[in-house]
């Protein structure tokens, strides 16, 4: 499964990072998907989640207040 955020779409209050530091990380108020430890500059990048951290990321976009963290295959 992999991860991405519509970053026109995010506030910025950085609940992500809170459940998931391991896979998100803010970047002038603004959230990106970390992958391999770097952080991924594109809004539109996908970051593979691996299993340790995946009910995390299903947490964050589950409560997401912008509602733009999408989960795909
Ligand atoms: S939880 Fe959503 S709105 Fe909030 S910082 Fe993360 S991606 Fe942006």
């Amino acid at each position: 499964m992999k991860v991405w955020i519509e970053q026109d779409a995010c506030t910025g209050d950085g609940l992500c990072v809170e459940k998931s530091p391991a896979m998100f990380q803010l970047v002038e108020n603004i959230s990106h998907v970390r992958h391999m430890g770097s952080t991924m500059l594109l809004g539109t990048a996908m970051a593979e989640i691996p299993d340790v951290h995946f009910d995390d990321v299903l947490d964050a976009a589950e409560d997401c207040p912008g509602e733009c963290i999408f989960i795909e295959e």
